[in-house]
């Protein structure tokens, strides 16, 4: 049924398909926020400045990019490893941050982005 290659064991199948739909979640939000700025952007007066509106979509970009990477590391069987060590990512900092790449010992010194 399932096929013979090393699978990740660091998050159980449960957490798992939570997470997945929070990256889901992450990835339609913020294609709809981009749809939504592209149509602000359009606007003889969107609401917000030119500079407020390309820093919006490239964190909405961003954070597709890292919503799509994530769901394919999840295919991949590589979700929740670190990018850096190898070491598995805690199940509480995924919750926090489903698209995290790296372990909090190797974040500070790789990961420069920072979720408010
Ligand atoms: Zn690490």
């Amino acid at each position: 049924m399932t096929v013979a290659i090393h699978q990740t064991e660091a998050v159980a199948d449960e957490p798992l398909e939570l997470l997945r739909g929070m990256l889901a979640e992450q990835f339609a939000l913020h294609t709809a926020r981009l749809a939504e700025l592209a149509v602000s952007e359009g606007l003889p007066d969107g609401g917000e400045d030119q500079h407020t509106l390309d820093v919006l979509a490239t964190a909405s970009r961003q954070a597709i990019r890292d919503a799509a990477r994530a769901l394919q590391r999840m295919a991949e069987g590589t979700y929740g490893l670190c990018e850096n060590c190898h070491q598995s990512i805690p199940l509480g900092r995924l919750r926090a941050m489903p698209d995290a790449r790296y372990c909090t010992r190797c974040r500070p010194h790789i990961g420069r982005r920072r979720w408010t």
